[in-house]
């Protein structure tokens, strides 16, 4: 249920209608919005009767929810929740790309990596310090040293750090260094981590599964916000499918329907989505064309030495390329990318 207040609603009103759900045992969500306030409901176990709430002083309408989605879907917030990192809008006309390595691997690796990107348009810098790796053998992150590098990234381009938070142990110490949170497609349904980043106000990545259904994505996205944290960006970024010449299937269906069902913004990863070097920039065009807020994109100074996904990785060069197509797109339906700087 949504409750839509009138313009002109008294603090004691909307103070009588947030009581009056917590009276019910459930719990009220206000959401201020461009034209007026809302307040969402959660915590009901069947339909609510809408009439007791129409009846209410300040209250212009009382709507049903028909989604299992609530706070994150259209229906509640039909405008576009802009998510703000650093000085960056992310849901905004101009596209955002993040763009570094997979994984943070040596202080020249990353600042050379940032500099590149930065210089090419990137708005944000990219880099996993705690992997999340299918091997136990495999290379796990430099960890507390790798946010260390990426803060020294940071200090060199001035570049806002986006890096992922594997689990709730270490989830403080990643939100210290890292202006955005990401949930990697095998945490998607971390749902203690879901929770413990809810509790934060850090802006969130949440990358889908790579098995999960658009409604399971919006259902974890639904954790965080459901816990306060409005700052949740979805993430496309390929799926499990019976295709074996590709790493994974990009969905580029998922983009007008996260974008219809729900107000967050959506960004595209082709570098998983993809996974093989030869592809990406193409489905990077795509992603844009389709509407995608977002580029999230794995490039690395020499990809054929890199610790994880080189074959996935862009050279400078080829990141380069990637971003002059990529503006091209977004200037066609009228929105913008950052010009190369320097
Ligand atoms: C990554 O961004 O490097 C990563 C591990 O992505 P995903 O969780 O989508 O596999
Ligand atoms: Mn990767």
């Amino acid at each position: 249920m949504l409750i839509l207040l009138k313009p002109d609603v008294t603090p004691e009103q909307q103070d009588a209608v947030e009581k009056h759900i917590r009276s019910l045992g459930y719990v009220p969500h206000v959401m201020p919005g461009a034209t007026r306030t809302a307040v969402g409901i959660t915590g009901n176990k069947g339909a609510l009767d809408p009439e007791p709430f129409r009846m209410m002083p300040g209250v212009a309408d009382a709507i049903p929810v028909s989604q299992p989605f609530k706070l994150v879907s259209r229906e509640v917030k039909p405008e576009d929740t802009l998510v703000s990192v650093g000085d960056l809008t992310i849901g905004g006309n101009e596209l955002i790309v993040a763009a570094g390595p997979c994984s943070v691997e040596t202080r020249e690796q990353i600042v050379a990596t940032a500099e590149s990107v930065r210089a090419q348009g990137a708005r944000m810098l990219r880099g996993g310090a705690f992997k999340p790796r299918t091997s136990p053998y495999d290379f796990q992150g430099l960890k507390a040293d790798g946010l260390k590098l990426l803060g020294e990234a940071r200090a060199v381009t001035g570049l806002p750090v986006v890096t992922e938070v594997k689990d709730v142990e270490s989830l403080a110490m990643v939100a210290e260094g890292a202006e955005m949170l990401q949930i990697g497609a095998r945490n998607m349904q971390n749902f203690s981590l879901l929770e413990a980043v809810g509790e934060l106000r850090r802006p969130v990545l949440l990358k889908r599964g790579m098995s999960a259904s658009l409604k399971e994505l919006l259902m974890a996205a639904e954790y965080i916000v459901a816990r306060g944290n409005r700052q949740v960006v979805l993430c496309e970024r390929g799926i499990r499918t019976f295709e074996t010449m590709t790493r994974n299937t990009f969905d580029i269906n998922a983009i007008p329907m996260l974008k219809q069902l729900s107000h967050l913004p959506v960004f595209a990863d082709p570098s998983h989505g993809v996974g093989v070097r030869h592809g990406i920039a193409a489905v990077a065009r795509a992603a844009v064309a389709a509407g995608a807020d977002g580029l999230l994109i794995e490039v690395h100074p020499d990809p054929a030495r890199a610790l994880s996904d080189g074959a996935q990785s862009l050279t400078f060069a080829e990141f380069k390329e990637l971003m002059s197509g990529v503006r091209a797109v977004a200037a066609a339906i009228g929105r913008s990318i950052a010009a190369p700087v320097g």
